[in-house]
């Protein structure tokens, strides 16, 4: 990389951020599209939040990607938010234009890009179950209830986020919020099941959002875990003859949107994956 008075920064906002594998991917990212520019982790405590935002718009950041736990907090130091960023209610990716802190959220639609790309489904009259109702599963129930689906069922342990999830979707499809005990009264029924729960991922693999004996084979279950990428879920699901759909492909084309936005061009998506993959 040649580092030079020009060049450009880049960065990602977490706490903690040293698990990530966002730096190798955009700085590689800039090397193929020929971008002065380079990409760091920055891990900030909550509280130093609005500190390291003025710093990055001050030292003219091209823009930056926001991870856990400020994927809110965010929206309070920009500009403005995009539409999507706005409906979602969270930040994961921020562009710095004329001087402007903007807003996006890139997570719904790189979900969307990559189950599609992976599995080819027709969401149209789809009944869709949705396992969770925490960040991501704002960003995945809002980009799914707009895609054509006929029902959006969200169960999720805190059965009241569910129903503020539920009540927050339903301008765009017919929707339900459930106690995860109450899963197998609507598995029978649903066509995608997608789990945004934490269960399952890395140490705790051992770990389900539901019990295996619900899963039935006309089901395509989505997880969004990456880490592994294959969850005791999609082991199970696999195990009864469903169609399956791992979280990687989502962190790859939520990055990708993410330089769209920043360099007005399609990311390398190749290269990218082959990053993401690196255990
Ligand atoms: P979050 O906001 O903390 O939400 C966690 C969700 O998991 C909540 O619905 C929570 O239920 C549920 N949960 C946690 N522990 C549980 C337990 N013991 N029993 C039942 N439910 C439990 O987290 P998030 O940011 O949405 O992330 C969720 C998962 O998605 C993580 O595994 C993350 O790695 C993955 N993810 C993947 C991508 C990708 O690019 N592939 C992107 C974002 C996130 P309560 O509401 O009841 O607490």
């Amino acid at each position: 990389m040649n580092i030079t008075a020009t060049t450009r920064p880049l960065g990602l906002l977490g706490y903690p951020v040293a698990h990530s594998k966002s730096p190798q991917m955009l700085n590689r990212v800039c090397e193929i599209l020929n971008i002065p520019a380079v990409y760091l982790a920055y891990a900030v405590a909550p509280e130093q939040l609005p500190q390291a935002v003025a710093g990055m718009r001050a030292m003219g950041f091209i823009g930056f990607n926001v991870t856990i736990p400020h994927k809110v907090a965010i929206i309070d130091l920009l500009d403005e938010l995009d539409e999507t960023a706005l409906e979602i209610g969270a930040v994961n990716t921020v562009v710095q234009r004329d001087g402007k802190l903007i807003g996006y959220n890139t997570d719904g639609i790189g979900y969307l890009r990559s189950l599609q790309e992976e599995t080819n489904v027709d969401l149209t009259g789809k009944t869709v179950t949705l396992l969770g109702a925490g960040g991501a599963a704002r960003a995945v129930a809002t980009t799914l209830a707009k895609a054509g689906i006929a029902k959006l069922v969200i169960a999720n342990r805190t059965v009241s986020k569910a129903e503020e999830l539920a009540a927050m979707t339903s301008k765009w499809t017919t929707t339900e919020a459930i106690g995860m005990e109450n899963i197998a009264d609507t598995i029978c029924h649903t066509q995608l099941l997608v789990n945004t729960t934490s269960l399952g991922m890395s140490p705790n693999i051992d770990a389900s959002p539901i019990a295996t004996e619900l899963l039935h084979s006309k089901l395509l279950v989505s997880d969004l875990i990456y880490r592994p990428r294959e969850t005791k879920l999609l082991q199970a699901a696999s195990a009864v003859g469903a169609q399956t759909h791992g979280g990687l492909g989502m962190l790859l084309h939520q990055a990708a949107v993410a330089v769209e936005h920043w360099f007005d061009q399609a990311a390398p998506l190749k290269e990218m994956w082959e990053i993401l993959e690196r255990e």
